[in-house]
């Protein structure tokens, strides 16, 4: 099997990378491949020494792994699935908390659609839901500090529901590890949230929170065992458990996200959270991010959605299934470049719905195909969308690409090679 791995490797990579690679958990990002590449580069925990190495088959033994040692560079290596959701949501669950309770108090009949929830004391229904998902929170977020590599081992290696945080550490790696969505057991209903209201989740798969030099790569998000399609309506509006299936927030800065495969979700990824000025000031010329090779497959929305960030996205291939919304999304002050891409739509699905104006912001759409005829993303959505008209133009050109393949080879190469259980 090793023989056949190293083959493949070299036939993929020979042609960019002249020196021979090292095994997978020791390798460090290409240079130029995408912003994470730019200035000190991303490395991971490359550099570890022996006594920094772990092999970890549970949630305990990967969370002590990132605790221990400090800052000095390690590489964790995740053999098999890991369990992270804890054993069941009434472990978390506060005493006194009643979940019927809590839909009698704030069925819309009786609170209203006015107010949000957030002033709710600590003794109410919503404060003892709030001392709930506190709880679970502890369990299923997992801190990841700097100088790190986590690497899954082999074909079937990741979480299920585990919530990754890169919270302002430099120099990340994450590779060839299959992520199944954390099931929020306490989502709050929120009756601001649009006009008929909103159950909202915490916990994405991987959050980027102030993350810099951070390369995602060959890993797979899904809703795996539990999609929307599963979940129950209270007040007549689905309960919703998931939230983002990686999120990049806060400042993060130079990621690249390479050869991964996002999949059965809602709203898949944010860069960037907020219109607000606070954010802003965080935000604005930061959240740069490269995503690559890719597979956005089912999903409805957000693949990004970005907002301030200069964002290249090229080489991806996007297949829309039932519910599809929309893959790009234009926010406020982001300056996006999506070339080389391709899309798979469904009958009746329309072009012009591939990207999603939130702001006026202009963004460049150069060679992209759907359906394997070129279209103008651009042309199209001002077309069908004329009161929504995009602006063409991003301002700035990516430098930081390795090979960029044209659009009309991207499904064949992505299709089979992006994802978890692609590295050897
Ligand atoms: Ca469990
Ligand atoms: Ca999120």
């Amino acid at each position: 099997m090793l023989a056949g791995c190293t083959a493949l490797v070299l036939a993929v990579t020979g042609s960019a990378r002249s020196a021979p690679r090292s095994a997978p958990d020791r390798q460090v990002l290409p240079a130029n491949d995408g912003w994470a590449a730019s200035g000190t580069g991303t490395t991971g925990g490359a550099a570890a020494d022996p006594a920094h190495v772990y092999t970890v088959g549970t949630w305990d033994q990967f969370k002590a792994a990132l605790t221990d040692g400090g800052t000095a560079p390690r590489i964790i290596r995740v053999e098999g699935t890991i369990d992270a959701d804890g054993p069941s949501c009434a472990s978390f669950t506060a005493p006194g908390y009643d979940f019927a309770t809590y839909l009698k108090t704030y069925d819309p009949a009786v609170w209203g659609r006015g107010r949000n929830l957030d002033g709710e004391p600590d003794d109410s229904p919503e404060g003892l839901r709030r001392a709930s998902q506190a709880e679970q929170e502890k369990y299923v977020k997992a801190f990841v500090p700097a100088n790190t590599t986590i690497v899954g081992i082999g074909k079937d290696a990741g979480f299920k529901g585990a919530s990754l945080q890169i919270e302002h550490a430099d120099n990340v790696i994450v590779r060839n590890l299959s992520f199944e969505s954390p099931l929020d057991c306490f989502p709050q209903w929120d009756p601001t949230d649009t006009a008929d209201g909103n159950w909202n989740s915490q916990y994405d798969s991987v959050d980027l929170y102030g993350g810099t030099h951070v390369w995602m790569d060959h890993d797979t998000f899904t809703d795996g065992d539990h999609p929307d399609s599963s979940l129950p309506y209270y007040y007549g509006r689905i309960y919703e458990q998931h939230d983002g299936e990686m999120d990049i927030v806060k400042g993060s800065d130079y990621v690249t996200a390479s050869w991964n495969v996002f999949e059965n979700h809602d709203k898949t990824i944010l860069v960037g959270n907020s219109d607000s000025d606070s954010t802003a000031a965080t935000d604005r010329g930061h959240l740069k991010v490269t995503f690559h090779h890719n597979l956005f497959s089912n999903l409805v929305e957000r693949a990004p959605r970005v907002r301030f960030g200069q964002v290249d996205s090229y080489d991806n291939h996007f297949v829309a299934g039932d519910g599809y919304g929309y893959s790009y999304g234009i926010g406020k002050e982001s300056r996006l470049v999506a070339e080389h891409n391709a899309f798979t739509l469904p009958d009746g699905a329309q072009d012009g719905t591939i990207l999603k104006k939130w702001n006026d912001s202009p963004l460049t759409a150069d060679d992209n195909d759907v359906n394997g005829v070129p279209t103008d993303l651009i042309a199209v959505h001002n077309a069908q969308a004329p009161g929504e008209i995009l602006r063409s133009g991003a301002g700035w050109t990516p430098a930081l690409r390795t090979k960029a393949d044209p659009p009309q080879a991207v499904p064949g190469i992505v299709d089979h090679r992006a994802g978890a259980g692609h590295l050897c």
